[in-house]
C-alpha cells in the first residue's frame, strides 16, 4: 500500500472488544445494563426523534439541570459527551500530547491506553495491589513527565473500589499541575458519598467522569458527562465535535436523570443478581474480588483453566470477556446479565471445578 498514516497510528493497534461471534444475542462482556432504559427515557427518545431535522442544544442544557437535580452537581461545571469514552479522548488529547506520558494502574480501563496513543503520548501503568488502585504506587510511579493521572473508582476490570479518602490522599499527593482524571463509570453501583470527589473539581485540577451507559442502561445511546474545572472544560471543549450527542440521546438522558427511582432500582437489581453470583462462586472455590460494579472479575488457577471456561460458556451461548489485554489472562469478566444466564453461566463453572 502507498498510503501510510502517521507513524504513532500505524505504530498503535486497534481498541480491542470482546469477541461476539455477532450482535445477535444478549452478552456477559461488555458491562451492559441487565436492565432497559426507564419508560420514561423510551418515551422521551421517541417523542424527540420527531425532531431530529434539526441540530441538538450543542449546550446540553436541559440534561445539565437534569444532572445538577440529580447530583448536586454545578451545571456551569458540567460538560457532556458521546459516551465518557469522548470524554476521555478530548481530555486526554488536550492535556498531553507527543513525548508527555499519562499515568493509569495496572489492571485500568484499556480505552485510556488507545486515547493516549492516537496523540502519540506514553502510557505508564503504577501496579495495583490485590487487585485495586495503589495510591502509594501512583505517587511513586509518577515522573516530572507525567502530565494526566488516570483513575478508575469503581475500577474496571477489577471491580473493586478504594475508599473517597485515599483519592483525597491522591490528589493531595501530586502536583498542581498534573490533571488528576477520576472515571467514576460505576459509581452509582459505589455507595460512597460521592460529594467528596466531585468537590476536588473546585480546585481546579481535576476532572471527574460519570455514564449513562451502565447503571441507567443506555448503553446505547451514547451519554456520559463530567465536572471540569472551567478552565480545563474550555480546552476539552476545543477537541469535541460539536453536536455529538444526539437530540433523542439527549432526551433519553434527560429522562433517565429525572427517573433516579428507576434507576436505584436497576442498581439494586443488579447488586442482587451480582452478589449472589459470586458468593457461589466463591463457595466453588473461584477467587472473586468484591466487586461494587455490575460485573465480577473470576479469577482461575491458570490462564488455560480460565481459556477452558470461556469456551465452554461460549458453547452455552454466553460470552464473557478475556482480559489478555489487561495481563490478566487466568480471569474472565462477567457482566451481570439476567438471572436465567448467570443460573446456567454459574453451573458451567461449578461442574468445570468439579472435573
Ligand atoms: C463503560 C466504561 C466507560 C464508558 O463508557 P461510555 O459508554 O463511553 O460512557 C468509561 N470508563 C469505564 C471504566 C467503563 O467501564
Amino acid at each position: 500500500m502507498h498510503l501510510k498514516a502517521a507513524a504513532h497510528i500505524e505504530a498503535m493497534s486497534a481498541f480491542a472488544l470482546a469477541n461476539f461471534g455477532g450482535y445477535d444475542r444478549t452478552t456477559l462482556a461488555q458491562n451492559e445494563s441487565a436492565f432497559p432504559p426507564s419508560p420514561r427515557a423510551i418515551a422521551a427518545g421517541r417523542d424527540a426523534m420527531t425532531r431530529s431535522h434539526l441540530y441538538p442544544d450543542p449546550d446540553w442544557t436541559e440534561l445539565r439541570k437534569a444532572i445538577a437535580q440529580a447530583y448536586g452537581a454545578e451545571p456551569d461545571l458540567t460538560l457532556c459527551g458521546a459516551g465518557s469514552m469522548d470524554l476521555i479522548s478530548c481530555t486526554i488529547a488536550a492535556f498531553s500530547g507527543p513525548g508527555s506520558q499519562v499515568l493509569g494502574t495496572s489492571y485500568a480501563y484499556n480505552f485510556v491506553a488507545s486515547a493516549v496513543a492516537r496523540v502519540d503520548a506514553i502510557y505508564l501503568k503504577a501496579p495495583e495491589r490485590d487487585f485495586a488502585v495503589s495510591v502509594d504506587n501512583i505517587l511513586t510511579t509518577l515522573t516530572p513527565a507525567t502530565r494526566i493521572v488516570f483513575v478508575c473508582n469503581p475500577g474496571n476490570p477489577t471491580g473493586t473500589v478504594i475508599p473517597n479518602a485515599e483519592l483525597l490522599r491522591l490528589r493531595a499527593g501530586l502536583p498542581r499541575d498534573v490533571l488528576l482524571v477520576v472515571d467514576q463509570a460505576y459509581g452509582e453501583f459505589d455507595d460512597q458519598d460521592p460529594k467528596p470527589v466531585f468537590a476536588l473539581v473546585a480546585r481546579g485540577d481535576t476532572v471527574v467522569l460519570r455514564t449513562l451507559s451502565k447503571a441507567y442502561g443506555l448503553a446505547g445511546a451514547r451519554v456520559g458527562w463530567g465536572l471540569f474545572p472551567p478552565a480545563v472544560a474550555a480546552q476539552v471543549r476545543k477537541m469535541q465535535n460539536s453536536n455529538q450527542v444526539t437530540t433523542s440521546s439527549l432526551a433519553m438522558a434527560v429522562a433517565a436523570m429525572a427517573d433516579q427511582a428507576y434507576m436505584r432500582e436497576t442498581v439494586a437489581r443488579t447488586a442482587g443478581i451480582r452478589d449472589q453470583f459470586a458468593h457461589d462462586l466463591r463457595s466453588a472455590g473461584y477467587h472473586v474480588p468484591e466487586s461494587r460494579t455490575n460485573f465480577v472479575l473470576i479469577g482461575f488457577s491458570s490462564a488455560a483453566v480460565a481459556e477452558a471456561a470461556e469456551k465452554a460458556l461460549r458453547g452455552a451461548g454466553i460470552i464473557v470477556r478475556s482480559l489478555g489485554g489487561y495481563g490478566l489472562r487466568d480471569c474472565l469478566r462477567a457482566t451481570v446479565g439476567p438471572q436465567e444466564m448467570m443460573d446456567r453461566a454459574l453451573h458451567i463453572l461449578i461442574d468445570m471445578r468439579g472435573e
